[in-house]
């Protein structure tokens, strides 16, 4: 078989990116993809350092709506959104997600304590451990405000930006901050991302990493959704090759795309 949705899509409404999503769609036409979710970035109370994440929700489902008419006889197009979750946001988020029909709901930690890690000031004067599991128990605490989403992004997504990035950074020395995340994905019926960005940014590893994966696994979780978290056209579906081989030697059976905020499990 192997992976032929992906389920973690950004375009121009997008604050980071500038690629129009008719230019997104047919890349993943070209490559043969049977589906693809957009799920622009929406985050609210942005650190001062970066671009303002909001987006244009009446514009982006009427565009979307209308290229998932244009093209439905040639590739099954979702609509979704990524929300940014931060402690002070997470009651916002199911009154801004209740607005429109959508199909999918990333839930994704940017922020740490309203400061955003992609920046390197963010690590200045501090260790890179402590930041790390600072990270990590945030999500932990936002996962215990807010419910109304379908997958966790990228759980590791700092090490992307760490000042050693990924080389001092294991599973197990970060597992008592990072199992409570997975039991309450598991105990609450929630999927896990893998999601490429990590091989795009040379860590060698998606995000979260393949211990975390197996550990996901281990602890009875089965829900696995997959993603490039592509900005660009070039990087729909990047490495899912790589994915797909993680995904079964880990022991995983199946991913799952969503439809109208509904699972729907398809073989790897
Ligand atoms: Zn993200
Ligand atoms: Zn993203």
């Amino acid at each position: 078989m192997g992976i032929f949705y992906d389920c973690h899509l950004h375009s121009s409404f997008s604050a980071d990116s500038e690629t129009p999503a008719e230019a997104m769609i047919q890349r993943a036409i070209s490559i043969g993809l049977s589906g693809m979710c957009f799920t622009e970035h929406l985050d609210t109370d942005c650190p001062p350092e970066g671009p303002d994440f909001c987006l244009d929700l009446p514009a982006y489902f009427e565009k979307l709506s209308a290229l998932r008419e244009r093209f439905r006889d040639v590739i099954d197009i979702r609509i979704g959104l990524e929300f940014g979750i931060q402690p002070q946001c997470t009651e916002l988020l199911p009154a801004l997600v209740a607005q429109y029909p959508f199909d999918f709901i990333i839930a994704s930690q940017h922020f740490i304590d309203g400061r955003d890690p992609y920046y390197p000031s963010f690590f200045e004067g501090t260790c890179e451990e402590t930041c790390y599991i600072r990270y990590f128990d945030e999500i932990r605490e936002n996962l215990d405000r807010y419910s109304d989403f379908d997958t966790l992004g990228h759980l590791d997504y700092i090490v992307r930006y760490g000042p050693n990035r990924n080389r001092e950074y294991t599973y197990r020395r970060y597992a008592d901050h990072i199992d409570p995340i997975l039991h309450r994905l598991i105990d609450r019926g929630k999927c896990l991302e893998l999601n490429t960005g990590g091989l795009k940014y040379g860590l060698g590893e998606p995000n979260p990493c393949r211990e975390i994966l197996k550990r996901y696994h281990d602890l009875g979780g089965e829900l696995i959704t997959v993603g490039s978290d592509a900005h660009a056209p070039e990087h729909i579906a990047y490495d899912f090759a790589t994915a797909e081989t993680i995904l079964k030697e880990i022991g995983f059976r199946y991913y799952t795309v969503f439809r109208e905020r509904k699972a729907k499990q398809l073989p790897l």
